[in-house]
């Protein structure tokens, strides 16, 4: 290490980062790291765990209501906001602390402060300049922001978590994964939600079925949606609301807009032209398959490099950089047959190959369909379908893709994403005995 710092030197402590900077401290490497706003990032912070954690508290008024058909006498229950949001905030503090102490527990420094590239082995934090042996960008990225007269009236998933008031009437713009579990989040605690998006497609990626089942069974509950529009002006009344204004559709009035347009690389004023790196079109940091970026010395995991923008895939980069770099054990991330979800109500998840995308690669493809009312919805009076789907490839009758909405479809989807990546066949699903009552049985009993 002569004439360096530290061996290791990782921006960014969100989950690639605090995952590369763990691994590397404990397989020897003397290690910082440093993060401008909480150790813990986007999943932890502002993402995932404290999303999920509004999705539990919005589902209970499903739950509540239902209670009564199960013999239960419910008051009527009012929901507080505060009380919920405040809980969240402590446990998402909780877990930073929770993040801090493990990488204290590893040896690695930890610097509260922004720090950017200042060369191929130099990084600036304030005034300080530290040399390192290799540089990791663990940056993340951020929400786009949309430009036009009165979006600042806006806000985002970033602010969401800290409201002081619900609003009654909120339009959220976008139609991706962000966007409809907040739809879905806001509804269950009682808000009128308008979701606007400027094509008429609804995340996009997902098998075509599960999304109109998501689309029809939200339009029910009174979701409204508005397709092929986009956003002209924000004004805010005297009363303090506000009107949107719209090219496609009438305005609307509301109290709140939220923006989930999607999420920007943090590569911004990040120096990363000192070591003579260029980021693609959309800000990225374009890298190898070993996470390597053009310049040798500096490397970059997760959100910042734009491949998948997932918590378990920047954590893979993380360990597969630690692992290779300084565990002696060099290896890749395997990009195939990732799982994921959207949280919604009812939630919705997905393996492998959509069937549209099936037919578009496999000369011959079946599809096994399981349309479904699950038993607690039945006696609650909910007319609330579920849809699971078997994607085939008819060639081999390997199962391809599994994609399925209904209550625990993420749950239930995690355990079946095993079969698709250990490529098993629709053969091998039809020999497993049926776990009875339960919803996971349609995976096995679909002909
Ligand atoms: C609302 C929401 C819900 C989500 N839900 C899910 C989900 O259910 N499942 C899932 O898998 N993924 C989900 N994600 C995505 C997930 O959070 C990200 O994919 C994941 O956090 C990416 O990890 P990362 O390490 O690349 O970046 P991040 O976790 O974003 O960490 C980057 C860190 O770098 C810091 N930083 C940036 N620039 C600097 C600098 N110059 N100096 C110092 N520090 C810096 C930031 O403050 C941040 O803490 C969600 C995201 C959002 C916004």
């Amino acid at each position: 290490m002569a004439g360096f710092d530290f061996d290791l030197f990782v921006i960014g402590a969100g989950s690639g980062g605090v995952r590369a900077a763990r691994v590397s401290a404990a397989y020897g490497a003397k290690v910082a790291i440093a993060e401008e706003h909480k150790v813990g990032g986007t999943c932890v912070i502002r993402g995932c765990v404290p999303k999920k954690l509004l999705v539990y508290g919005s589902h209970f008024a499903e739950d509540l209501a239902d209670a009564r058909r199960f013999g239960w006498a419910v008051p009527d229950c009012k929901f507080a906001w505060p009380v919920l949001r405040d809980n969240v905030l402590a446990e998402v503090t909780r877990l930073e602390a929770a993040y801090t102490d493990t990488l204290e527990h590893h040896g690695v420094e930890i610097i509260h402060a922004r720090a950017r590239v200042a060369g191929s082995h130099e990084v600036k934090v304030g005034k300080r300049v530290i040399r390192a042996k290799t540089i990791l960008i663990a940056t993340g990225a951020h929400p786009m922001l949309p430009e036009f007269p009165g979006a600042q009236h806006g806000f985002t998933s970033n602010e969401a978590f800290h409201l002081e008031r619900l609003p009654k009437r909120i339009v959220i713009a976008g139609a991706g994964y962000i966007a409809n579990e907040f739809a879905g989040i806001f509804h269950g605690f009682g808000s009128h939600v308008t979701l606007v998006n400027r094509s008429d497609v609804i995340l996009r990626g997902y098998d075509e079925s599960i999304r109109d089942r998501l689309l029809q069974i939200s339009m029910t509950k009174g979701i409204e949606y508005r397709f092929n529009v986009t956003f002209e002006k924000i004004s805010r009344s005297r009363d303090r609301s506000l009107k949107v204004h719209m090219k496609g559709c009438d305005s609307i009035a509301a109290d709140a807009v939220m923006y989930a347009i999607g999420r920007v690389p943090n590569t911004r004023s990040l120096g990363l032209e000192t070591a003579g790196i260029k980021t693609d079109g959309k800000g990225a940091v374009p890298v190898n398959e070993n996470n390597r970026s053009t310049c040798p010395s500096i490397y970059a995991v997760g959100d910042v490099t734009n491949r998948v923008q997932l918590t378990p895939v920047a954590i893979r980069e993380g360990q597969a950089f630690a692992d290779t770099m300084f565990g002696g054990n060099p290896c890749k991330v395997d990009y195939g047959s990732i799982p994921s979800a959207v949280f919604s109500h009812p939630p919705l998840a997905g393996v492998g190959m959509t069937e549209s995308q099936a037919r578009e690669k496999l000369g011959s493809v079946k599809i096994f369909t399981s349309d479904f009312r699950a038993m607690k919805n039945v006696l609650a009076g909910r007319n609330e379908r579920a849809l699971y789907k078997l994607v085939v490839d008819g060639g081999t009758d390997e199962v391809v893709g599994i994609h399925m909405i209904g209550p625990d479809a993420p749950e239930i989807l995690q355990a079946a994403a095993i079969a698709v990546k250990a490529k098993l066949k629709k053969s091998d699903f039809d020999q497993v005995v049926a776990l009875h009552p339960t919803m996971a049985e349609e995976l096995v009993l679909m002909r």
